[in-house]
C-alpha cells in the first residue's frame, strides 16, 4: 500500500501478552498499531488451543485460550488499537531523531517512537509442502495464506488441506473462483463440523470439487501455474490450476527479530532488564514469551505484568514532559473515562 502510518507504540505480535500491552499503554494515553502474521488475535492461545482450558489466569478458574482471546480484545476495545493481520514485520530500523520505522512483508511502513517486541514464540510460518521446485510459484500462484480476495477473483483454485483454513477458504472464496477443487488425502476433517457441513453441500450442489489425493508435481511458466498435479488411489490427475493454497499448519520459528540487532538469550529469546522490559536498544521492548531475564516463565500472567511496567517506561520515552501518575481503575475517575466507564 505504500503509505506511512505514524503512531506512539507499534506492537508487533497480537497474541495474549500484545493485546494485553494496548490496554496498560492506553492507561497512560499511547495509542497503538498492532501487527500480526496471523489473520486474526490470540497468538498461540487462538492458533494452537483455541478450545483447550487455561486454569492458570488470575481470576478465571476455568477459561478457554479463545475465550480469553475475545475478553481480552473486548477489555482493550476503548483504546482504538489498529490491527494490521496477515503480516510480517520484516525490519526495524532505527531513525535520526531517535523514532523507529517498522517494514512489514505487505509494504506496510509504521513509524513509532516505542516498538514492542511480543513476538511470542516467534513467526508462525507456513509449513510448505513435499513438492519440487514450489518455492518458484511462491508469492505468485502459490499462497499460504490469503490477503487479499481479489487475487483469486476468476481463477482455478486448487485447496489443498483438511483443517479450518482449508474449510474457510474455500468456503470464502467459493463465491469468487471460476473454478474451485478442494484436496485432501482423506475423505475425513479436521475442521468445525459446520464448515464440513457446509463445504460438503457445496461440492453436492456441484459448485466445488473435491479429490482425494496428495500433491506430486506443479507445472506452470515464470512463477504462473497452470496444473497442480496429484497423486491419487486411481493414477496421476491433472487439475487446471491458476492458484494453490496448501495449508499444510504452520510451524513456529524466530523469524526477522532475530535480525534487528537486539541482544539475544542463547540466540533464541531477547534480553531484558526486569526494570522496564526494554531490550539492549532503547525504546524497544520485548514482553511475553518472546524475552529472558533470569527466572523468566513463559506464562501468560508474567506476560501481563512485563505489558504493565513496559507501558510506564513507553510513557516516559513518548512524553518525557509528562509525570506519570499512579492510579486504580477502581478509583480514579480519569482511568475511568478512557474505558469509557465513566
Ligand atoms: P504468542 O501467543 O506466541 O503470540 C505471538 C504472536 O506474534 C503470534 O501471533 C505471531 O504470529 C506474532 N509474530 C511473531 N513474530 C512476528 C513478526 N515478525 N511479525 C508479525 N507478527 C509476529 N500459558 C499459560 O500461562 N497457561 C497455560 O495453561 C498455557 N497452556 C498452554 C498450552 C499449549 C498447548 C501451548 C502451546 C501454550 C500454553 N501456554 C500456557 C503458553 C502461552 O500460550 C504463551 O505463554 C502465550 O501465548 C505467550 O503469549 P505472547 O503474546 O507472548 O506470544
Amino acid at each position: 500500500s505504500g503509505n506511512e502510518i505514524v503512531t506512539d507504540v507499534v506492537i508487533i505480535g497480537a497474541g495474549p501478552v500484545g493485546l494485553f500491552a494496548v490496554f496498560e499503554l492506553g492507561l497512560v494515553d499511547l495509542k497503538c498499531h498492532v501487527i500480526d502474521i496471523l489473520d486474526r488475535p490470540g497468538g498461540q492461545c487462538a492458533e494452537l488451543y483455541p478450545e483447550k482450558p487455561i486454569y492458570d489466569i488470575p481470576a478465571f478458574p476455568e477459561i478457554s485460550g479463545q475465550g480469553l482471546t475475545d475478553n481480552l480484545m473486548k477489555q482493550i476495545e476503548p483504546f482504538g488499537a489498529e490491527f494490521h493481520y496477515s503480516q510480517m514485520v520484516t525490519n526495524v530500523e532505527k531513525l535520526a531523531d531517535g523514532s523507529f520505522r517498522v517494514t512489514t512483508d505487505a509494504d506496510e511502513t509504521f513509524v513509532a517512537k516505542v516498538i514492542v517486541v511480543a513476538a511470542g514464540g516467534g513467526s508462525f510460518q507456513p509449513k510448505r509442502p513435499p513438492v519440487p521446485e514450489i518455492e518458484n510459484y511462491e508469492g505468485k500462484s502459490v499462497f499460504y495464506a490469503v490477503r487479499k480476495m481479489e487475487q483469486f477473483r476468476d481463477q482455478d483454485i486448487v485447496i489443498v488441506g483438511g483443517g479450518d483454513s482449508a474449510l474457510d477458504w474455500t468456503l470464502n472464496l467459493e463465491p469468487l473462483a471460476r473454478t474451485l477443487t478442494l484436496v485432501h488425502r482423506r475423505d475425513q476433517f479436521r475442521g468445525h463440523a459446520d464448515s464440513v457441513n457446509k463445504m460438503r453441500s457445496l461440492i453436492a450442489e456441484g459448485k466445488i470439487n473435491f479429490v482425494r489425493g496428495q500433491l506430486s508435481h506443479l507445472e506452470g511458466n515464470d512463477g504462473m501455474l497452470s496444473e497442480v498435479h496429484l497423486k491419487t488411489d486411481g493414477g496421476d490427475m491433472a487439475i487446471p490450476a491458476t492458484r494453490l493454497l496448501p495449508f499444510f499448519g504452520l510451524t513456529m520459528k524466530l523469524g526477522p527479530v532475530a535480525d534487528w540487532g537486539l541482544d539475544l538469550h542463547d540466540n533464541a529469546l531477547i534480553k531484558v532488564d526486569t526494570e522496564k522490559f526494554e531490550t539492549s536498544q532503547p525504546g524497544v521492548f520485548a514482553i511475553g514469551d518472546i524475552n529472558w531475564y533470569p527466572g523468566k516463565l513463559k506464562l501468560i500472567l508474567s506476560g501481563f505484568h512485563e505489558g504493565a511496567l513496559m507501558a510506564q517506561a513507553a510513557k516516559r520515552i513518548v512524553h518525557p514532559d509528562e509525570k506519570v501518575v499512579f492510579q486504580y481503575t477502581t478509583s480514579s475517575t480519569k482511568l475511568q473515562k478512557k474505558l469509557g466507564v465513566a
